[in-house]
């Protein structure tokens, strides 16, 4: 089949053109796909009694109710909820098609049914990390997986990848969609690429022994696992010239850890570096990046694929649609997806600086870009980390106020119960291991407890400071799929009864 629209403008069209296109492809993506064969968004749009003519303008999609995390769980009821949300082709219906009926025609019955088959028979899946709750798995077609490369391809355009580098590729080899995201593009565009699948399948060291002998010109993986790669080959006195790019997914990326990345591949021998995040998830089957912008100035966004997703902003209280520029929740509906798919998906996530349609200032593309620090409510909201000591805790600001003190290398945050009684009251540690060349444990100790209390009006019940190798163990690096920078050691039983719903989320 090779891969479609490689070509295409994606990145040419102005505001107007952007606006029509995705209304033309909206509408044929319900008209020809979703309404026929989603048993979920049948019953949708039955109960609404709409169809897909009803929808003449995004205005009228926005009838449409949203799709929550909560309504892709399975249940008792529901065993198989994911089920609903797949393209079920309805074969005498695809047989009376007549792209079906020509292609039967002109290239045989048997050609008709590979297509058909590229199109809908699910081959692939990725899943969600769900630490609480049971994954959520979303399967691919043939053709999903041509859009995954074409969304690869298209970052590493955005990332300005030049031809001839080597990529390597350190995510954790899983059904994520951070590690196939990589494959996919390195392969569609032709790099070279190696996958180590991260510190768990390989350990530090053979990673970064591959790393020396590679010479890759950009390194992907997720931030506190590169952080820990570079601070190894750091202490071992250890070289990497050449290196351009580190891009960073999986976890938010806060400036304060760029920076700490920038200046450790400096002090590696690569000055320089741009490192460039990306937002993805796996309800998108694709993710987004950020193009280079000046090291003394701000990222302008992630750049979005208006030919491949509708990306609304909205309210996160009211569901209200907002203006271009305004913070709000971020919220998805695929243009050309087969497989399982989502429509009007509240993410949960939170982009503080809204979408903006303007062209970039760094690159000049016309894409919308989500413009800002992203917020994922939901990963804390999981681990019932938003109410600690009997306050509100945002964990977004003291994520941000750790990673910007510069004695900070890396941390993790432990949630106790003093003298580990359930009854007793919640207590935080800070475990820290100091960057590089910074000042003493005493002046970095009074650094954290005072940002702590000016910004987070909270106390950390004790500060403890440990060498690199010590926290790469209490982080489980090469041990765990994802470093752990907040654990719950309070015991679980009086934490659940205690827990007490709440809407009050980490953005305010
Ligand atoms: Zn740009």
């Amino acid at each position: 089949m090779g891969i479609r629209r490689l070509a295409t403008r994606w990145d040419k069209l102005d505001q107007t053109a952007i606006q029509r296109l995705q209304l033309r492809l909206l509408r044929r993506f319900l008209r020809r796909q979703v309404l026929p064969f989603s048993a979920q968004y049948r019953a949708v749009f039955g109960e609404l009694r709409l169809d897909s003519e009803s929808i003449r303008s995004l205005e009228d999609f926005r009838k449409i109710p949203f799709t929550e995390k909560r309504d892709l769980l399975n249940t008792s009821e529901h065993p198989e909820r994911t089920k609903d949300f797949l393209l079920a082709p309805d074969r005498a219906r695809l047989a009376r098609r007549p792209s079906t009926l020509l292609r039967a025609l002109t290239r045989g019955p048997r050609a008709a049914k590979a297509s058909l088959e590229y199109e809908y028979r699910p081959v692939f899946l990725t899943a969600t990390t769900g630490r609480s709750s049971d994954p959520v798995t979303f399967l691919y077609t043939r053709h999903d997986l041509d859009n995954l490369a074409i969304a690869g391809h298209r970052l590493v355009e955005v990332f300005q990848t030049e031809r001839d580098y080597r990529v390597m590729n350190l995510f954790p080899f899983a059904p994520h969609l951070a590690f196939w995201q990589v494959h996919y593009g390195a392969i569609a565009f032709g790099l070279f690429n190696l996958s180590t699948g991260g510190g768990k399948v390989m350990g530090t060291q053979r990673n970064i022994r591959l790393i020396e002998k590679i010479a890759p010109q950009a390194l992907i993986g997720m931030p506190t696992f590169l952080y820990h790669v570079l601070q190894q080959m750091l202490e071992e006195g250890l070289r990497c010239t050449g290196l351009r790019r580190i891009i960073l997914g999986g976890e938010k990326a806060p400036a304060g850890m760029r920076r700490k990345l920038r200046a450790m591949a400096g002090e590696l021998g690569s000055p320089g570096v741009d490192v460039l995040a990306t937002y993805g998830f796996t309800e998108a089957k694709m993710a987004f990046g950020e193009c280079p912008f000046p090291h003394d100035g701000e990222p302008s966004g992630y750049h979005l694929y208006p030919d491949l997703a509708l990306v609304e902003i909205v309210d996160p209280k009211s569901g209200e649609p907002l203006p271009p520029g305004t913070p709000g929740e971020i919220v998805f509906t695929p243009l050309d997806a087969r497989g399982s798919v989502v429509l009007r998906y509240r993410t949960g996530d939170i982009i503080d600086g809204g979408l903006h349609c303007e062209p970039c200032p760094n690159c000049g593309r016309s894409v919308p870009r989500l413009v800002g620090r992203i917020s994922r409510q939901s990963e804390f909201r999981e681990m019932r980390f938003d109410k600690v000591k009997g306050t509100l805790i945002n964990f977004n600001d003291l994520e941000n106020v750790l990673e910007e003190l510069t004695g900070v290398g890396t941390w993790q945050v432990e949630l106790r119960k003093a003298n580990d009684d359930p009854l007793d009251v919640d207590e935080i540690h800070l475990h820290i291991s100091r960057s590089g060349r910074s000042g003493d444990e005493d002046r970095v100790r009074r650094d954290i407890r005072r940002e702590f209390e000016e910004r987070l009006e909270l106390r950390p019940n004790r500060v403890i400071f440990h060498s690199s190798s010590e926290m790469r163990r209490l982080q489980g690096v090469g041990k765990q799929l994802k470093e752990e920078k907040v654990v719950d050691h309070r015991p679980k039983s009086s934490a659940a009864q205690k827990a007490e719903p709440t809407t009050k989320e980490a953005s305010e």
